[in-house]
């Protein structure tokens, strides 16, 4: 059932009866061509692309819990795409790009919102390493644009500008960068995955795959054996946990991220604001909401549920940055487990067993990287090459010396 103006029309004459289920319960079948492990954002626009792109059949995604329930329904929602090395903007240019036209793709009101994304800078040097990513924005075709306190001031003049224990000296601002309603993006590309004949199974854990002579062929689940010439992993917190099934040690920890919305306020933030001299990034979303967040929780765990100081520590941050947040409540909290890699940057790659390939370690930047991360992996699984903004996300780039680390911290997941 395709979704438009005339559809809405007809339904709401006849007492909204017709609608259909935006996905059928597919059951899992004897075998597949390509199974993809993890219905959360990636690897649902992976078997979407897999059929709309490339062409593939035959697919069937396999979540162990139900769609939206991963990091794809919990993150706070920021698109954007400024970054400095070359490795990873014009990877993150490709997702924006893909953002902008997704809605007409999937058919979907994903509630696509370029409202802006703007990262404050308290220092002179900041202010220059800032005009020098925007220069790497902008070389990569991305768009960017350096303001000065008064461009700050013009776009947010409510933040602490005069009495601040870390001044405003200006900020780096992306136009094109914004939020999307984070579940409808696991539901658009579900429904979108399904019309194209993608079998999306619900409560089916992967338990184990069948590796014979060095390939893969098949996976153990919940609810029985499933055999398949190809299989990708994308379960984003669960990947070590996952690929220890398989042999594998993976270069990557997983930490709990939480995120925070405070009660319905007026329209007050046009944009995303990230503070530079903490950890806090915060939007306000169409129902008035303020969603927030800020670093993750410090040591390695697999829950989906946060903890005391990192609430505290964030609305510290907040207060610092707009102390007028400190007169509005909080609304509800979640916390997610993100796959956090050495160097911060992602793997999309083969691993050394055939038939099996991997894409993770998305710290807690990566839904915005779900609609390229999904091209991309369909790529390499159906054509066996990389796509070419993807190509340096390899798994070997530790052992060669080849890190992307993006915010120079070295081998400290934690810190990235
Ligand atoms: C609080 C929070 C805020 C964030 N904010 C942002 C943000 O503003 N911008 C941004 O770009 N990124 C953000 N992120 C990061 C982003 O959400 C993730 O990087 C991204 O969603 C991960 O990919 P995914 O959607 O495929 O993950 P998930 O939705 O977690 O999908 C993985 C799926 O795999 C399933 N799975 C696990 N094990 C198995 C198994 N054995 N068998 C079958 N299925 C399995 C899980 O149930 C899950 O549904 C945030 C993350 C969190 C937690």
């Amino acid at each position: 059932m395709r979704y438009n103006a005339l559809q809405i029309l007809k339904q709401g004459l006849t007492g909204h009866k017709g609608w259909k289920p935006a996905w059928r319960k597919a059951e899992p079948k004897f075998d597949y061509d390509i199974i993809i492990v993890g219905g959360g954002g990636h690897g649902l626009a992976t078997a979407y692309y897999l059929a709309e792109k490339f062409e593939q059949k035959r697919i069937a995604v396999l979540e162990k819990g139900w769609i939206g329930g991963g990091n794809v329904g919990r993150n706070t929602t920021i698109i954007r795409s400024n970054y400095m090395l070359h490795e990873n903007e014009g990877f993150y240019e490709f997702s924006l790009r893909l953002w902008e036209k997704q809605e007409k793709d999937l058919n979907y009101n994903t509630m696509v919102s370029q409202r802006g994304v703007l990262n404050l800078a308290h220092t002179d040097p900041q202010r220059d390493a800032y005009a020098r990513r925007g220069n790497a924005m902008i070389l990569n075709g991305a768009d960017a644009k350096l303001l000065d306190v008064e461009g700050v001031r013009k776009l947010c003049p409510f933040l602490n500008f005069d009495n601040a224990r870390f001044p405003i000296r200006g900020g780096l601002w992306q136009k094109r960068g914004g939020t999307v309603r984070h579940d409808a993006v696991a539901w658009g590309y579900a429904r979108a995955a399904d019309m194209r004949g993608v079998d999306i199974i619900e409560n089916c854990e992967v338990t184990g795959f069948a590796i014979q002579s060095g390939i893969c062929t098949g996976v153990q689940t919940t609810r029985g054996q499933i055999k398949a010439k190809k299989i990708g992993v994308a379960v984003a917190g669960s990947s070590s946990k996952v690929l220890t099934m398989a042999g594998m040690r993976l270069p990557m920890e997983s930490h709990v991220l939480q995120a925070f919305v405070s009660e319905g306020l007026k329209p007050t933030l046009q944009g995303v604001i990230t503070y530079g001299a903490g950890h806090f990034y915060v939007s306000q979303s169409d129902k008035g909401g303020l969603v927030f967040g800020g670093d993750i929780d410090g040591y390695n765990s697999y829950a989906q549920r946060g903890n005391l100081p990192v609430v505290e520590d964030v609305c510290e941050g907040g207060v610092s940055l707009m102390p007028m947040i400190g007169k509005a409540r909080l609304l509800r909290m979640w916390g997610g487990n993100v796959d956090m890699s050495m160097d911060g940057s992602p793997i999309i790659d083969k691993t050394h067993i055939d038939g099996l390939y991997f894409n993770g370690g998305w710290c807690y930047g990566g839904f915005k990287a779900t609609p390229a991360s999904g091209y991309c992996f369909a790529e390499l699984i159906a054509t066996d090459s990389p796509n070419d903004t993807a190509k340096n996300f390899r798994m070997d780039r530790f052992s060669r010396g080849l890190m992307i680390d993006e915010k120079g911290q070295g081998c400290q997941p934690n810190l990235h």
